[in-house]
């Protein structure tokens, strides 16, 4: 992987280096709720060095972001991918070897660890780095469980009298069968662990139920899949909400919306997100409030009480059923792609928010966000999420990337004697803001049909249903 030294220009605009800042929370505050809590104390955070770990299109957000940040000495991503490499110095590293993560923060002076995806966190990463006096942004290994066991989950739902589906967990296949014969489809089932996304089946009839039973106690997701979760069908629209938690208090970041499909309408089988766009008009006001009321707040509330707090970001997968919002599924980290909507559309430096959720101080916190919308489409080599070839050349991306409103973030390349070359199944991340969902998608095409990739594909239609509704007036 190549390294950059280089500071994003970006940053030209944040060049005053001091040995630090003085910060009253709220740091971002509007003006009478920094008066209302003029009495807080202030508390003084110096710039530092930053290790980020991950190499997808949410790192190269997150470190787009981190970059732009005065609080920041140096960045370092790793593994890292070519448009991280624009952002921070991209080093080989194994993130599995926690002793090598740990060796690397010590001999650079890393102060502040941001942990990208969800398997290092699983595996107990944020508690490694602690334990070697190394501050890192996201929950700890018991507080991953959130995402690494639906099991443990659903249990605390029903403990918390947290909304979600009614639900029975199984270690074999025949009890399993029994329950699903017993309530009929349509019904959900889900392998317990970290599948990669997979380990979910909607099962409209019976008969896929008792496929996806089979194909899990069979060994498809390996460990992952030896308990399975059988859960009510939830009918309604799906939303994605994203919260910060520094283990006491929560504060809502922002609403999106993804589209997991490969294909356009909702076609094709699921990917990891072909697209994503924020706010989604279908978060209400009220609804917001219901989420973090009913799902969000107990949450966080019942972690602390289990004395294991969650610290990091709290992603809900969120029907709206005519019964209310009901919670599907959580995620420890940001989502892939809506995480790259929501930092173009966070207007507060976004490290000092990671050190209060680090150092349980988020409670008069505020993050200030643009009124914009914004949009990514996801670019991806031909065949995802099936096989694809990589190594392909990808044209015109400066080009595409200097388009009003538009940032491109690279989700999977490598750069070779001088080129971009796809090196993924998801390899671009093409974004853009606008005044309304129907500006930023039209910038953001306007900027995909400049980027020359014949091997690469996207959907057409990202954001449709708030378009639709922008068009009706709504
Ligand atoms: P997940 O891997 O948990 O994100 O689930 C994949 C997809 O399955 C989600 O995006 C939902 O569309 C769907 N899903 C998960 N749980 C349910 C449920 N209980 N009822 C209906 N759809 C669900």
């Amino acid at each position: 992987m190549q390294g950059n030294l280089g500071i994003p220009d970006r940053r030209a605009s944040h060049a005053v280096r001091n040995d630090g800042v003085w910060l009253a929370y709220p740091l971002q505050g509007e003006a009478d709720s920094c008066n209302r809590n003029g009495f807080e104390p202030l508390i003084w955070l110096h710039p530092m060095h930053i290790l980020l770990l991950g190499s997808g299109g949410r790192e190269h957000a997150l470190a787009w972001k981190i970059a732009a940040s005065p609080l920041l000495t140096k960045l370092w991503c790793a593994p890292g991918n070519a448009g991280i490499a624009r952002e921070a110095e991209c080093v080989v590293l194994d993130i599995a070897n926690h002793a090598a993560v740990i060796d690397f923060c010590k001999r650079e002076r890393i102060e502040l660890v941001v942990v990208g995806p969800e398997t290092p966190l699983a595996a107990g990463i944020v508690d490694d780095l602690a334990q070697a006096g190394i501050k890192a942004f996201g929950p700890s290994r018991q507080a991953s469980q959130l995402e690494g066991s639906k099991g443990f989950t659903k249990a605390l739902c029903t403990e918390f009298g947290i909304p979600t589906g009614a639900y029975g967990r199984f270690g074999n296949a025949a009890d399993a069968l029994a329950y699903v014969r017993k309530q009929g489809a349509p019904i959900v089932v889900k392998a317990d662990g970290l599948a990669a996304g997979k380990g979910v089946v909607v099962a409209m009839t019976m008969q896929e139920a008792e496929a996806a039973i089979a194909m899990m106690f069979d060994g498809a997701f390996g460990a992952a899949g030896a308990e399975v979760v059988i859960e009510e069908y939830l009918s309604g629209r799906e939303v994605s909400f994203f919260a910060l938690s520094d283990g006491d208090t929560a504060i809502a970041l922002a609403s999106a919306q993804d589209h997991k499909r490969v294909f356009d309408h909702d076609h094709g089988p699921n990917t990891g997100g072909m697209g994503a766009y924020s706010p989604t008009p279908f978060v209400t006001a009220a609804i917001h409030d219901e989420i973090m009321k009913k799902i969000i707040l107990p949450t966080v509330a019942g972690m602390k009480a289990r004395g294991t707090p969650f610290r990091g970001v709290l992603y809900a997968g969120v029907m709206l059923t005519a019964e209310g919002p009901k919670l599907f599924e959580y995620n420890v980290r940001f989502g892939d792609p809506e995480c790259q909507v929501l930092m173009l559309r966070m207007m507060s430096d976004i490290v000092p928010a990671m050190l209060a959720s680090c150092d349980g101080q988020l409670k008069n916190f505020d993050l200030r966000w643009f009124p914009d919308s914004a949009l990514t489409v996801v670019m991806a080599a031909k065949g995802y999420p099936g096989d694809y070839r990589k190594g392909t050349r990808i044209g015109g991306l400066d080009v595409a990337g200097k388009a009003e409103g538009v940032e491109i973030f690279h989700a999977g390349t490598i750069a070779k004697d001088g080129e971009i070359l796809a090196n993924g199944g998801r390899v671009l991340n093409v974004c853009a803001l606008g005044k309304t969902v129907t500006e930023a998608q039209q910038r953001a095409y306007a900027a995909v049909d400049r980027i020359q990739w014949p091997e690469g594909f996207c959907r057409r239609d990202i954001g449709w249903q708030a378009v639709e509704r922008e068009k009706a007036g709504g």
